[in-house]
């Protein structure tokens, strides 16, 4: 019998966090994680990898082309932390509870 359901890949950026977008049309952009897609391993990044999108006419607006940023894969961006400003690979540690903690390689701020 299994007592612990395997953890669904988490994406080690979530929403609401800053990122730097380290590839791409949009390198060097940053911007905040409005989307988390941890299936597909992406992310929607607000005001990046604008896509055009054209839209008929609905009750919920008038259609027509609409810009949308669209998902990009996790690993072309980077945490900025809140803490030093600085670009980081998150790292990982599991507290005495078994929970999983983010926090900064540079400066050890751990941030959820
Ligand atoms: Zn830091």
């Amino acid at each position: 019998m299994k007592n612990k359901l395997v953890e669904k890949s988490k994406l080690s950026v979530i929403k609401g966090d800053n990122v730097l977008i380290i590839s791409g049309k949009d390198k060097g952009k940053q911007g905040k994680i409005i989307k988390s897609i941890p299936d597909k391993k992406m992310v929607v990044v607000e005001g990046a990898n604008i896509v055009t999108r054209h839209t008929k006419p609905s009750a919920k607006g008038r259609g027509g082309i609409q810009k949308i940023p669209a998902p990009l894969f996790v690993s072309k961006v980077m945490l900025i932390c809140p803490k030093c400003k600085k670009p980081t690979r998150v790292k990982h540690k599991i507290d005495s509870e078994g929970n999983k903690h983010r926090y900064c390689s540079h400066c050890n701020e751990v941030f959820d």
